[in-house]
């Protein structure tokens, strides 16, 4: 039997109401308001939108329990908040002040200029930073002319930085800033997956000490979260290395909802399970696409879409697909999560008075601390809070620490007091404490994560209607998750167009 072209209307389901999931749906709200015949509804399991996107203000003090800013060299996310009329509230970091400090035997060494992320370009301060040993920097300076061979296959970030600059170098610059930024181990992650272009400029030019400078003399470096001087000014916004929103990240999801179709949120509604139906998927022309049809199970009952955008950590989305697709669930389970806290602590600032410069320090594991890194709010954004006021934002957990998730907050702000009174000599006690618990939300890219995402690609493509976004792909960063949420409505989308265009199709 033939059956007719159809345009109808195609529903598609989005589970996961994080930046990915919401992404999604503005890109089919889009398209929806351009006339496309599509209805989609948004499952998330929480009472609020956002996921680990969560800003609060505190006596005018804009906190922000997850991410609080977002690279600007991604330029996704900048997009989006243009696009959603936000484009007055991106507000860059204060740049003139940064400055980054490693603790080393409990005292802050500043980052020394020139250094592009692990690779230093600039000789003197190099050369007269007391954060290498002497071996360490005639190591690095060897490297300029003597570079290791390149690697033949994925390694771990720790290892590459250890072929070209040594143990020291891991454990005082690497290492503590991939803890402090991904709560991430640099013995684990995969560099190919977390620092594409060092793998890159190794292959080019051997020496990345070599490469580094090439690139800075083109003015291409990569940035490297390490010290640089630029004013606030607009212009200077689009070269600061951070991008926030003056009223903290939650506008770019509260902008999102406001533009949504009525009634395509429904918040508190975790999925239960997907059941693929399969049966309906069989092909026989070649050009003509099924509905294979799609039924998620919440606590109100079933409900069948066309296609689904599991926007999800890959751990949940795992065990959600197993029924639909055992091996991509097993690639998906593979992913590793961190954990990880925030304990932000307001003050006045008059009580913030001995700080040093800058916008905070990182914690490499060898000081056997708790605390990965904190980050001097009130410096690093101008204008985010009220003047006279200052907050310091703690960050702990990160690979293998899970169990600090189960301390009680008042133990949690017993140890950031400690912590920074014995680093920073801090003895005041706050005005607020917000403490957030990040269970299982970063994704690590360990060695291997291009081949599994190859295979998570091609087990993808044999399930029509079905598209993965979030942070366990292609970067874990607010910009690339918007980017996965594009992305994955874009493939739905184009399935939905094909669907309706499809000539005639043999039932
Ligand atoms: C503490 C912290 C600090 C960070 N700092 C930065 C930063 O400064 N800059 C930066 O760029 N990135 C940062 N990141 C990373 C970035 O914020 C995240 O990777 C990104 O926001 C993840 O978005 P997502 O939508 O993929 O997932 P999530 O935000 O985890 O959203 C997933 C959603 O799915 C929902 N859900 C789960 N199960 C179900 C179910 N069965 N049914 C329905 N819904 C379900 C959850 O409730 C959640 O709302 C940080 C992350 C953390 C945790």
């Amino acid at each position: 039997m033939e059956s007719e072209p159809q345009s109808s209307t195609r529903r598609i389901a989005i589970i996961g109401g994080g930046i990915a999931g919401l992404s999604s749906a503005w890109t089919l709200e889009k398209a929806r308001r351009s006339g496309q015949p599509i209805e989609y509804h948004l499952y998330e399991g929480s009472g609020r939108l956002g996921g680990v996107v969560a800003s609060e203000t505190i006596d005018g003090c804009v906190v922000e329990g997850g991410p609080d800013s977002f690279l600007t060299e991604k330029p996704a996310a900048a997009e989006l908040c243009r696009e959603l009329g936000l484009g007055d509230q991106l507000l860059g970091s204060n740049d003139a002040e940064r400055r980054t400090y490693i603790l080393v035997r409990n005292r802050l060494i500043s980052l020394p200029d020139g250094l592009m992320f692990m690779v230093p370009t600039k000789l003197f301060p190099t050369a007269l930073t007391p954060l290498f040993s002497w071996s360490t920097k005639l190591r690095m300076a060897r490297e300029f002319l003597f570079p290791p061979a390149p690697a033949t296959e994925d390694e771990s970030v720790a290892a590459m930085t250890r072929r070209h600059f040594g143990q020291e170098t891991v454990d005082r610059l690497v290492s503590p800033l991939l803890s402090g930024v991904y709560g991430g181990d640099a013995s684990q992650l995969s560099v190919r997956a977390v620092l594409p272009r060092m793998v890159e400029m190794e292959e080019k030019h051997g020496s990345l000490s070599r490469a580094m400078l090439a690139a800075r003399k083109k003015g291409g470096a990569p940035h490297s979260g390490a010290n640089r001087p630029s004013r606030n000014s607009e212009a200077a916004r689009a070269r600061s290395l951070f991008t926030t929103l003056r009223g903290g990240m939650q506008q770019m999801v509260d902008a999102v909802a406001a533009r949504l179709a009525p009634g395509s949120i429904h918040l508190s509604t975790p999925v239960r399970s997907i059941v693929h139906n399969s049966e309906y998927c069989t092909d026989p022309k070649p050009d003509c696409t099924y509905s294979c049809g799609w039924t998620l199970e919440t606590a109100s009952g079933q409900e069948s879409f066309d296609g689904l955008i599991v926007a999800l950590p890959a751990w949940t989305a795992a065990s959600l697909l197993r029924p639909v697709d055992r091996l991509l669930a097993d690639l998906l389970a593979e992913v590793p999560y961190s954990s990880s806290i925030t304990v932000n602590l307001g003050y006045d600032i008059e009580r913030l008075h001995g700080l040093p410069p800058g916008f905070g320090y990182l914690v490499p594991a060898t000081e056997k601390r708790r605390m990965l890194a904190c980050t001097f709010v009130h410096a690093k954004f101008a204008g985010r809070m009220p003047a006279g006021k200052g907050m310091l934002r703690c960050f702990m957990g990160g690979t293998g620490n899970d169990r600090l998730l189960e301390e009680s907050d008042a133990a949690l702000t017993e140890t950031a007091l400690r912590e920074l009174s014995e680093v920073l000599g801090l003895r005041a006690q706050p005005s607020f404490v917000r403490i957030h618990r990040w269970r299982k939300a970063m994704a690590q890219y360990g060695v291997g994560h291009l081949e599994r995402m190859q295979q998570v690609r091609e087990t993808v493509a044999h399930l029509p209607g079905f598209a993965l976004a979030g942070n366990a792909y292609q970067g874990i960063g607010v910009p690339d998750c918007i980017r996965t949420g594009q992305q994955a409505a874009e493939t739905l989308l184009t399935f939905a167009q094909q669907q309706n265009s499809a000539a005639t199709c043999a039932n």
